[in-house]
């Protein structure tokens, strides 16, 4: 029934002369999407928007894989009218409100362009023609040329296109045009969206998770893998690191208060994960923490943590209620994987009470005990840094 889909984007209609280059990533990055779809596909540019023609094809896989295109606000399915004769059109746009709309009691409005100056019939009669044969056929329908509820658009150009509905895209910025940054992605609900949250931005992934075997299970590292799967539909592919933690952990655990636990071991999280950050290119790191939901994450708490890293932390939940990021996480499929019981290495660790105003001073002090052998732990960790590659195309 479609021929075709134009593709809207917002924001990177009004990036100046980084323009092209926006809008060059994007038309990429339709490409690379819909390779993986059943169909044959040609995607091309006008008038700033994005053009694709396709046939042979499935309308749901080729609907989803452009809802997962960042950059994309809307997506239009089009009808193709290479027979322009005024009749054909008229016909045509019965059929398209017949076969699109199940109920016409609705108000609408034809809205007819013409790109191509050589068609003989001027716009406003081609609005008042198609409305008069769509009022005959459709005598529910009414006119409303202020406040339509359904905007039937006539674009004519080599061919005629035809279209009304907008399904809604991804939005954000393509991929690729602002770096990449380090997500420390845990097996909980808040990190996968975070991750998301940066990349719409135009940031691409890499992640990191600190394991702490056999305290947590190869089950809780197969969560957060698929996890970053999930994510990487959106994303592209991220390469995972898989540190070990638990030798850190243990030494933590051995030579400081055990209410300061959390805060001491999240500042060494932050420290490894920069050095992976430098290690690799990485302009940032990205966690999954919003002020005050768990004690660790405190404004006191987030001071101490941010404390421990010199490069820009990204947290771009910490205005969000809980409720607001379960939705998020619902809404990217990532929910379900996240609330499976498998303990992350944090659970295990933790104090019974932690401390939830902790002071810089007294944590700085309580790490001087790490001195001896800390150093050499945090370089072992990185020296036995698991780099996992999820989302390639290559990957089963
Ligand atoms: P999440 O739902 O993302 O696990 P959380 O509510 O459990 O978050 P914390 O456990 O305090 O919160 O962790 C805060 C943030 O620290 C996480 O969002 C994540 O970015 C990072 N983090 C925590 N544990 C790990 C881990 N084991 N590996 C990697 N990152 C982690
Ligand atoms: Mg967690």
């Amino acid at each position: 029934m479609f021929q075709a889909f134009l593709l809207k984007y917002a924001e990177v209609g009004v990036k100046g002369k980084n323009r092209y280059v926006f809008e060059d990533a994007l038309v990429r990055h339709v490409k690379k999407h819909l390779s993986k779809v059943t169909g044959n596909f040609n995607v091309s540019r006008i008038n700033g928007r994005i053009f694709v023609e396709a046939t042979d094809y499935d309308y749901d896989e080729t609907v989803d894989a452009l809802q997962h295109v960042f950059g994309i606000v809307g997506i239009s399915p089009v009808r193709v009218l290479e027979d322009m004769e005024e009749d054909t059109v008229l016909k045509a746009s019965v059929e398209f409100i017949r076969d699109n709309y199940e109920d016409k009691h609705f108000s609408f409005k034809v809205d007819t362009r013409r790109a191509n100056k050589s068609y003989p019939i001027p716009s406003m009669t081609m609005d008042a023609n198609v409305g008069a044969a769509l009022l005959d056929a459709f005598p529910e329908m009414h006119v409303d040329v202020h406040k339509p509820e359904v905007r039937l658009h006539i674009e004519v150009r080599e061919s005629i296109f035809m279209y009304s509905k907008t399904i809604k895209g991804a939005g954000g910025l393509p991929l690729g045009t602002n770096g990449r940054a380090l997500l420390l992605l845990s097996g909980g609900i808040d990190s996968p969206v975070a991750g998301y949250m940066v990349s719409r931005r135009g940031v691409e992934l890499d992640a990191v998770y600190f394991n702490a075997p056999p305290y947590t299970s190869e089950r809780a590292k197969q969560k957060v893998m698929d996890l970053a799967r999930i994510v990487s539909k959106w994303t592209g592919p991220i390469n995972l690191h898989i540190i070990n933690f638990t030798d850190i952990q243990l030494y933590i655990y051995e030579k400081c208060p055990h209410d300061e636990l959390t805060i001491i071991m999240r500042r060494y999280m932050m420290r490894i994960a920069e050095q992976i950050a430098k290690n690799n290119d990485l302009l940032g790191l990205i966690t999954g923490e919003s002020i005050g939901q768990v004690a660790s994450q405190t404004m006191k708490s987030l001071f101490c943590t941010n404390d421990a890293c010199s490069i820009p932390v990204y947290r771009p939940l910490i205005g969000f209620d809980k409720q607001d990021i379960i939705d998020w996480s619902e809404k990217l499929g990532t929910y379900e994987t996240s609330i499976l019981p498998y303990e992350d290495c944090c659970t295990i660790f933790v104090a019974k009470h932690p401390v939830t105003k902790p002071n810089l001073n007294i944590i700085k002090a309580s790490e001087q005990n790490l001195n001896e052998k800390i150093d050499e732990l945090v370089q072992t960790a990185l020296d036995t840094d698991e780099v996992i590659r999820i989302g390639d195309e290559t990957e089963q």
